[in-house]
């Protein structure tokens, strides 16, 4: 029999309100056999997660999608709960009182370690910090970059650390047509990089990164991108597989990163080395406890009994000058109070979405996770509208079974006031709306999409003026 015979209404919290617990959202109304109400938490007042503090500033077009959330949230059973935290204003214990289904969609907020000589001087950093810092998140907003080096490493060849290399070498501009943090537009305007050097440990067929955005790397304005002809070379693995195997989208790759190699002419400012088969071992500091180098070793590729091909280093070793690096190799997620964490693949313990408790291996009732914090970071935008189309269907099954929490205050009524108690200065979706609105207006006086409020107190007075 039907836990929801009578269409009784299912209270469902999310916390996290990035793509994917969007889509969470999104496939749960569509489900019409059951009525769901839906409160989504974030700890920051603005919502959208990683398209607003991620997605690069010049990928505009990519962050259209958030009128797909604004579409979500017009459904009258939906609520927008932001700068209330899970862990600090709300708990497990007072989520288990108001609903009867709990996912938790917070992403993954930091980074991973290279565990080499060097990583924590002065001038090396993640690639995550300086994203969230051009992005104007609140968290981020007072780090500092030393932009006067004239040289700068990026560790890894994934679609961020592309992102991180394109907004290095934008000129003032391009930047001037984006969404990109004021106070990071103004260092990036005096920035004095001229050679930005992405590093990739296996070969250009193992690359992470993506075609379109490996060519918009040829179409810089004021800067060329250069591979050279002996690492783009490809090893004998490769060319075997595609001997056997048509992969357009590798030959594809293979074919623009080749175009990077041809003689030119260098008449723009500032060059983009797009490198292969080099692995950092230790990031050397001058007197002061500042990046001056990174030394390299080659790599050869070997392949696995899995049959996937691995970086092997030998004994050749070069120094790179640089005095400023970014390590970019993959985000990791970061654990909740209360909840299931696998520390080494840094998600929750979780099977299709279900948690899991790891002793009892058995489903803890009620509680759910998506995308990045379930799955790992991977995938584009649009990976996470599968992903928790996945847990909605364990959540669907698990309401048929009749295996969800039974909350003795289910009333949204209740979870309002507790919230008003606790953090009295939440943020609706309609103040967001409005922020929204007040960020475009300022954009439109410096003919840019918008000018982002970057600090909380900004955000609360903007729209508190403003009502
Ligand atoms: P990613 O795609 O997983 O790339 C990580 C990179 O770091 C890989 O090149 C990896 O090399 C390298 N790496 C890992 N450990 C390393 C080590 N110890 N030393 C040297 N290199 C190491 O991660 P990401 O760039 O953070 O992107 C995360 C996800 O967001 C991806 O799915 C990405 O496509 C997506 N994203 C998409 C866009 C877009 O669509 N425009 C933009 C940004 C991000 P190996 O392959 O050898 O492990």
């Amino acid at each position: 029999m039907s836990q929801n015979e009578n269409n009784k209404q299912l209270r469902v919290a999310i916390i996290g309100s990035g793509p994917a617990g969007f889509y969470a959202c999104e496939h749960l109304f569509k489900r019409n056999e059951h009525n769901f109400s839906i409160d989504m938490f974030d700890k920051l007042p603005t919502p959208h997660g990683l398209v607003r503090s991620g997605v690069a500033p010049d990928h505009q077009k990519i962050k259209s999608v958030t009128r797909v959330y604004d579409k979500i949230a017009s459904n009258e059973n939906f609520r927008f709960f932001g700068l209330v935290e899970y862990g600090k204003h709300i708990t497990i214990d007072d989520l288990k009182r108001h609903y009867h289904i709990i996912i938790f969609a917070t992403g993954a907020q930091t980074d991973r370690k290279m565990n080499i000589p060097g990583e924590n001087l002065e001038g090396s950093h993640t690639a995550t910090e300086f994203v969230a810092w051009y992005n104007g998140h609140p968290d981020y907003k007072d780090y500092r970059f030393d932009l006067s080096q004239e040289k700068v490493a990026i560790v890894g060849v994934g679609n961020v650390a592309v992102d991180v290399a394109r907004i290095l070498c934008r000129t003032e501009q391009e930047l001037m047509q984006t969404d990109i943090a004021d106070y990071a537009l103004e260092a990036l305007k005096k920035s004095k990089v001229k050679e930005v050097y992405l590093l990739g440990r296996r070969g250009p067929a193992q690359a992470a990164f993506t075609n379109p955005e490996v060519r918009e790397l040829g179409n810089l304005d004021d800067a060329h991108a250069i591979t050279r002809i002996e690492e783009v070379e490809l090893d004998e693995f490769t060319r075997e597989l595609l001997e056997n195997e048509e992969d357009r989208s590798l030959v594809k790759k293979i074919e623009i990163l080749n175009s990077y190699s041809e003689d030119i002419e260098f008449e723009k400012s500032k060059k983009l080395h797009i490198r292969f088969l080099v692995s950092p071992v230790e990031i050397i500091g001058n007197e002061e406890g500042s990046v001056k180098a990174i030394k390299l070793v080659k790599n050869e590729l070997y392949r696995t009994d899995d049959g996937s091909l691995r970086p092997r280093a030998t004994d050749e070793t070069e120094e790179l000058e640089v005095g400023l690096v970014f390590r970019s190799i993959g985000y990791h997620g970061v654990p909740l109070p209360e909840v299931p964490f696998h520390e080494k693949w840094g998600v929750i313990h979780n099977e299709k979405g279900r948690v899991i408790d790891p002793e009892t291996q058995l489903h803890v009732h009620g509680i759910y996770s998506t995308g990045w914090i379930k799955r790992g970071p991977t995938g584009v935008i649009g990976t996470n509208k599968l992903d928790s189309g996945e847990t909605v269907e364990c959540i669907v099954e698990d309401i048929e079974s009749g295996s969800i929490l039974s909350p003795e205050a289910p009333d949204p009524r209740h979870l309002a006031d507790l919230i008003n108690e606790r953090q009295p200065q939440h943020f609706s979706y309609k103040d967001w709306l409005r922020l929204n609105e007040l960020e475009i207006l300022k954009g439109e006086e410096q003919g840019r999409p918008r000018v982002k409020y970057t600090s909380i107190d900004d955000m609360l007075n903007a729209v508190k003026k403003d009502s």
